[in-house]
């Protein structure tokens, strides 16, 4: 490879590379997705996955997925369902799913193994006195007082916490290894503890289960795991991941060659996002948004629902890049990359969003013209629709102004504008009702400045988009923003992240109406609307109405 080509490589692309080129695992690559099936995926694991099953692409390597599945309590079947269906849709496939529920027995058989070489005991004390004494980084911690139990009560003992006769939290196993290490980690951390919570998968088959630290390394290294890429929070459990792999292979002399080697990156952190699943689930069991799916969720199936493309989502993962140093990414980078997808594939069409009515009292009654609109200016291939043209139009409240300041280059009586794919026209009046709101807009058009005749060169200031009143569909608007209104929502000091919720994160237009041409568009389908964002078809939609979600601006309004 040039080292043009490397230049480019990610810093975990340039270690696989070198074990490769060692020879490590016998050449091997291979790699896992580990996701616990504790909520919907998030933007933040899409960061994973695209590392994860794009090393294993790249090097001819395997990706697996895994479910981390140890804590009965807080997971659930529609997590898996949704886990397998948001990776499939951001185009990636795995070579096997496996779950980390698979390996109980292995890890059980380990954690006595582990108990009769002295190496762990059963604490029957509290996780707050546990605690107590596991000191300070530099202070050592204090032994606990049951840490020398014989061998035979800690076999007994440990049996028991599987039977159901031991309440939660009253005993757990910990393994024995060095209170007064610097890394706390290796302060005797608690490798099995008991859950009475029946688990998604095995039932209520096991009361013990073992703990992150004790599954994470030992499922890497059942299934073969060469390159266990992570996220930096788990840099400091490196130690201790290296430590259990060190004493299961002492039982297992056969795999002498393989070791699975754990490697980190930064976390995706988006501004304006909360990414944490716990805090999602709070959003969504507190009714705060609606549901998992809520277009304005970061999470993978909301992104969906938005209108994001998998394309887009990648692209986006792909500029941001891994590195080892945490930081916050401006969630415009993200709109940006939707943006700029968008741009080359969405179908232009015209959609009013707060109508009001426009008639154009020269214009004959009965006729209707159907006038060309070309479907992508970016692709000449996507071909032209026609719009229905007629004298009675709706057009966007806020293009008109009655009275206009100078630069008003919208609607305004006197004042010429154009209607897109159609003719210049100029209000000549108004009509209000009881308050002062106006009804109805009139204008003249001029017959000689239809969009491609001579005339139609003229140059008038303002375009507007419009739909003809009679031929034109009702539909629903949602025009989606932040939802929430600081940068930081999760770190803001002393607050709840409640409190930063943008009470303007939703909007609905119910009154909307869009060109015909949109009669048989489906859930999920993407377009521009002319002169106002990129939306799609939401999967609510009715046969009489359809519903739209705002997915982004057509520019970034935010910018400074
Ligand atoms: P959260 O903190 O949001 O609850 P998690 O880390 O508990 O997420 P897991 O299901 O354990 O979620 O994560 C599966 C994989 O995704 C892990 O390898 C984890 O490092 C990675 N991951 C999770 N969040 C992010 C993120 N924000 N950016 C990059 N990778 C992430
Ligand atoms: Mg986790």
């Amino acid at each position: 490879m040039s080292e043009e080509c490397k230049k480019s490589l990610n810093f975990i692309e340039v270690i696989v590379e070198k074990d490769l080129a060692e020879g490590k695992n016998a050449g091997k690559i291979q790699t896992r997705f580990p996701p616990e099936p504790n909520g919907y995926l998030h933007i933040g694991h899409a960061k994973a996955i695209c590392m994860d099953f794009g090393i294993a692409q790249k090097y001819g390597g395997v990706c697996n997925l895994r479910f981390d599945d140890t804590n009965p309590s807080k997971e659930e079947v529609e997590y898996v369902d949704s886990i397998k269906e948001d990776i499939q849709w951001l185009g990636y496939k795995w070579e096997n799913i496996y779950y980390a529920s698979d390996y109980f027995p292995q890890l059980w058989a380990f954690a006595v193994q582990l108990i009769k070489a002295g190496k762990a005991y059963i604490d029957e004390q509290s996780s707050e006195e546990i605690a107590r004494q596991k000191g300070t980084p530099t202070q050592a911690g204090i032994h606990s007082p049951y840490r020398d139990r014989p061998v035979a009560e800690n076999l007994r003992l440990f049996e028991q916490m599987n039977t159901g006769e031991i309440p939660e939290g009253a005993r757990v196993l910990r393994a024995k290894i060095d209170m007064a290490n610097p890394n706390m980690h290796f302060r005797d951390p608690v490798i099995y503890r008991v859950i009475h919570h029946p688990h998604h998968r095995t039932g209520t088959a096991w009361k013990a289960y073992p703990m992150y630290d004790f599954a994470h390394g030992q499922s890497d290294y059942f299934e073969g795991v060469t390159h266990s890429i992570c996220t930096l929070e788990f840099e400091v459990h490196r130690p201790l991941y290296d430590w259990f792999i060190e004493q299961l292979k002492a039982f297992r002399p056969e795999d002498a060659g393989y070791r699975p080697q754990q490697f980190e990156f930064n976390r995706l952190n988006l501004t304006y996002t909360m990414m944490s699943k716990r805090k999602l689930l709070q959003l969504v069991q507190e009714e705060l948004v609606c549901g998992w799916d809520d277009p304005r969720m970061p999470t993978i199936t909301g992104l969906r629902r938005r209108g994001y493309t998998p394309e887009a989502i990648r692209k986006f993962i792909d500029k941001i890049g891994y590195t080892k140093f945490e930081a916050t990414i401006d969630v415009a980078l993200l709109e940006h990359a939707i943006r700029e997808d968008l741009n080359v594939k969405a179908k232009r069409v015209s959609a009013v969003i707060d109508p009001v009515r426009l008639i154009l009292v020269n214009y004959p009654r009965e006729t209707v013209e159907m006038m060309e609109a070309v479907n992508n200016p970016e692709d000449e291939s996507m071909g032209s629709h026609e719009i229905a043209f007629t004298r009675e139009l709706f057009i966007e409240r806020e293009d008109f102004m009655e009275d206009a300041p100078k630069k008003f280059f919208r609607m305004t009586p006197g004042q010429e504008v154009r209607l897109k794919n159609a003719y210049i026209v100029k209000c000549t009046g108004v009509k209000k009702d009881e308050e002062g709101k106006i009804e109805e807009i009139y204008a003249e058009y001029d017959p000689e400045t239809k969009s491609g005749m001579p005339e139609s060169n003229r140059k008038v200031k303002g375009t507007l988009h419009w739909v003809s009143a009679e031929y034109s569909l009702p539909a629903e608007v949602r025009l989606y923003d932040r939802l929430f209104s600081v940068e930081n929502p999760s770190e803001e000091k002393d607050t709840d992240f409640r409190e930063h919720l943008n009470p303007g994160s939703l909007i609905i237009k119910t009154d909307a109406r869009v060109e015909k041409e949109l009669e048989n568009a489906k859930p999920l389908d993407s377009f521009q609307f002319q002169r106002l964002g990129y939306f799609n078809v939401d999967p609510d939609s009715t046969a009489g109405k359809l519903v739209f979600n705002r997915t982004v601006s057509l520019k970034d309004s935010k910018k400074a």
